[in-house]
């Protein structure tokens, strides 16, 4: 073989090992993909002041996380363990400041409720993180609702079968835009609200949340091994409720834009 073909081939060799390693890919995108007879679309969220979107990899949710009453009252007695549940990645709906977002009214529901909540996106994973580092992990903040079929998931719970049918359903992620933690800081304070129609149905502050984020984070890490892309939906204060079709519910977390989303 001729110096001359070697030096053909081997350009070659290099040109097909750049299409397949993606040499020429831009940071961040796939560089060993295997081919796929279709595609999926990846569940992603704006982030604020950035041309990037944040990948969802999980979403984790926290059950019942505030006690307000009883923090009022002093020290909460109830404190248990927390407990989480998941929903699916693709259960994302981007909802943007300033935009009315139509939200489908899901199937088989007669008692579809809101849960307005503070949503931790993480940048860093780990298993076991220390509650003193686990805000090391966060890449920033959002509000979302954490939409439920309470119907189903009472049903399902009364019978004593997993009640994912209530909680993991299209569309039942509402979030906004993520701010990173280098704007917006930690969420330890202020206030989180949601309205029907004009009307206060939950109103709190993140203080009364009884598990902080950051032992949420902790706690999660010794159940999962948790991952960049990682959501938490940190928790619901109290007086949860229905809503039907046409109804307009509005969210506020001091600190983050509100998001608005009517029930169509
Ligand atoms: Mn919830």
């Amino acid at each position: 073989m001729s110096s001359s073909r070697r030096g053909l081939l081997a350009g070659s060799a290099a040109m097909a090992t750049g299409a397949i390693a993606g040499c020429a890919l831009p940071a961040g995108a796939a560089r060993t993909s295997p081919s796929t007879p279709f595609d999926v679309a990846a569940s992603t969220i704006p982030i604020v002041g950035s041309e990037q979107v944040y990948p969802v990899r999980r979403i984790y949710c926290i059950g019942r996380n505030y006690a307000a009453h009883a923090r009022e009252m002093g020290s909460d007695p109830t404190r248990e363990p927390p407990f989480f549940f998941q929903k699916p990645a693709d259960a994302i709906q981007v909802v943007t400041p300033g935009v009315v977002a139509d939200h489908p009214y899901p199937s088989l529901t007669k008692n579809y409720h809101y849960e307005v909540e503070l949503v931790v996106a993480l940048a860093k994973g780990g298993r076991d993180i220390a509650t003193a580092d686990a805000l090391d992990h966060v890449y920033g903040y959002s509000l979302g609702l954490d939409m439920t079929r309470r119907d189903l998931q009472r049903e399902m719970g009364d019978q004593k079968k997993p009640w994912e049918i209530g909680k993991s359903f299209d569309h039942a992620a509402p979030v906004g835009p993520i701010h990173p933690v280098a704007k917006v800081g930690h969420f330890t304070d202020g206030a989180i609200w949601l309205k029907v129609n004009g009307q206060t149905k939950q109103s709190a502050t993140l203080k009364y949340m009884i598990w902080s984020v950051a032992e949420q984070i902790s706690r999660l890490s010794q159940a999962f091994e948790l991952m960049p892309g990682d959501i938490i939906y940190s928790g619901t204060p109290e007086n949860v409720g229905p809503v039907v079709r046409g109804d307009l519910i509005e969210i506020h977390i001091d600190g983050l834009p509100e998001l608005s989303v009517r029930i169509v």
